[in-house]
């Protein structure tokens, strides 16, 4: 048996309680089995002590949208890989390993090219490459002329998104992401109209939980928000609150109320949250009940998060770009004003839970798994050292030490 003593100047559990300081996690056969004061730990059978009493312990974060095997072309390297499978392979695994390095031990890969997405999962899951546990949904779902279309497959009625269900459940996908509303980075769609009605919601998100998979659904409009809620959606991605109309908000107090009553995860991409409303998405004039308009999609969701909602923090990511995470969430606790254990909580413990990993991984507790992350510094005071990941472990073995990953003999993987 291996018994690790991890000493933590500062420790963040994942949960919206205050941090320890002088803390101790103590690890055995990868697995959490006590959370104590330093005092108070018997280091006697320890059998290994890393300390980290200069430094912050968090879970390992779980990043749950992320696009591991895609790209934008101002990425360094992006030309090269988008040519071809393989080269979507390579990416794929580059930007793994940089998410790993930065301190994420989970993601949730919300579309890639083809089946790639799933090869870059099973070659990590052989333990031969490094990288983050990944949940993946292969290709995202979107119609002829719909979001993110040249990237996803298309199904344009009920039987076809059935069919694409089916298809995705065989190859072995873990999720379904489906684009309920356009978006703004392809020419022909609209991100202020649903893109399927609540017949086809219904059918591809019913048809998913009955093959036993969660889905996730991309949501400009709240029209396609109130559809992919009422079809039972499990994570509503983005969720923009876009009226039809260009420059307006409608954001629908009844529904935020469904989406808290549901359990349903909203998931907020932090460098989206943080940019100003008024800036991209308009403004409605009229706030009933509200002292203040809110200045940003975080504020947007004040009413969902003061009542227990289940939003969580994304970097919606490409490639080595995974690796920015941490950086966003320093912006978050500096930027949106909250506490670093609510951001914390956001990108460990939420996601965890949204990916059904809750009772697992997400979480310093006993009888977790030992997935954790140690930042320079407090951050407390210092967000930024979200940005200096100095270790990480996953399952109780360490896999990056002062930056850089390495294998568990310790040298370079
Ligand atoms: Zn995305």
């Amino acid at each position: 048996m291996t018994r690790t003593v991890i000493q933590c100047g500062v420790l963040f559990d994942g949960r919206l309680t205050p941090p320890r300081t002088n803390a101790a996690v103590v690890v055995e056969d990868g697995v959490v089995v006590e959370v104590a004061d330093l005092t108070e730990v018997d280091m006697s059978t320890a059998t290994a002590v890393a300390d980290h009493r200069d430094a912050t312990v968090t879970p390992g974060l779980v990043d749950a949208h992320v696009h591991t095997s895609w790209g934008r072309d101002d990425q360094a390297g992006w030309d090269w890989a988008g040519t071809s499978a393989v080269g979507h392979f390579a990416w794929g695994l580059a930007g793994a390993r940089a998410a790993l390095a930065a301190g994420v031990t989970t993601v949730r890969d919300c579309g890639g090219p083809g089946l790639v997405t799933l090869q870059v999962r099973d070659a990590i899951a052989t333990g031969l490459h490094p990288g983050p546990r990944m949940r993946v949904c292969g290709p995202c779902v979107t119609t002829t002329a719909g979001h993110g279309d040249f990237i996803g497959v298309t199904a344009d009625d009920v039987g076809e998104l059935r069919k694409r269900v089916r298809e995705l459940t065989v190859a072995g996908v873990d999720h379904i992401k489906i684009m309920a509303t356009g978006g703004d980075m392809d020419p022909h769609t609209n991100r202020r109209r649903p893109q399927y009605d609540d017949e086809e919601l219904a059918a591809v998100i019913g048809d998913a939980h009955r093959l036993g998979l969660t889905v996730v659904a991309h949501c400009n409009a709240t029209a396609g928000i109130r559809g992919a809620v009422q079809a039972g959606i499990d994570t509503i991605a983005h969720c923009n609150w876009l009226g039809e109309v260009e420059g307006t908000i409608d954001y629908d107090r009844d529904l935020a109320r469904q989406i808290v009553d549901r359990g349903v995860f909203v998931d907020l991409n932090v460098a989206a949250t943080i940019r100003p409303l008024a800036e991209f998405d308009g403004l409605e004039e009229e706030w009933e009940g509200w002292d203040l308009p809110p200045a940003n999609r975080w504020e947007l969701h004040r009413e969902i998060r003061a009542a227990g909602g289940r939003i969580l923090f994304s970097s919606d990511e490409f490639g080595e770009d995974l690796a920015t995470f941490p950086q966003l969430l320093a912006r978050a606790a500096r930027e949106l004003g909250i506490a670093t254990e609510e951001v914390v909580h956001r990108a460990s413990d939420v996601p965890a839970q949204a990916l059904g990993l809750g009772t697992e991984i997400g979480t310093l507790v006993p009888g977790r798994r030992a997935d954790l992350s140690v930042f320079a510094g407090d951050l407390r005071s210092d967000p930024d050292g979200f940005g200096s990941c100095r270790e990480v472990w996953q399952g109780g073995i360490r896999v990056v030490r002062d930056g850089a990953v390495v294998v568990p003999g310790g040298g370079p993987a």
